[in-house]
C-alpha cells in the first residue's frame, strides 16, 4: 500500500498519510488538504540488470566468438 510523506502547506506539519485510490490526504492537525508532497521517501528503482542481452555469444555450432552464423558467411567456396 502506498505511504506518501506530506507537508501540510497551511500549518507545515510534517506527517505520512496512506492514500487508497482517489482518496486524498489531509493534514491530521489542521485537515487541511493543501498538501507537499515529499517524494525522498520512495526513490528506490528496481534495477533489473541486463548485461546478458547486450553482447551476442559465441555460434551455437561451431563456438565462432563473432557470433552466431559469423562462421558461415566467409565460407561459401
Ligand atoms: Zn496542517
Amino acid at each position: 500500500m502506498p505511504i506518501f510523506e506530506y507537508i501540510c502547506q497551511q500549518c507545515h506539519h510534517q506527517f505520512e498519510a496512506l492514500i487508497y485510490g482517489k482518496e486524498k490526504a489531509e493534514c491530521p492537525k489542521c485537515h487541511a488538504t493543501k498538501l507537499e508532497p515529499q517524494l525522498s521517501v520512495f526513490a528506490v528503482s528496481a534495477k533489473s540488470p541486463s548485461a546478458s542481452a547486450s553482447r551476442p555469444g559465441p555460434c551455437a555450432s561451431c563456438g565462432d566468438p563473432r557470433g552466431p552464423g559469423a562462421c558461415a558467411l566467409g565460407d561459401l567456396d
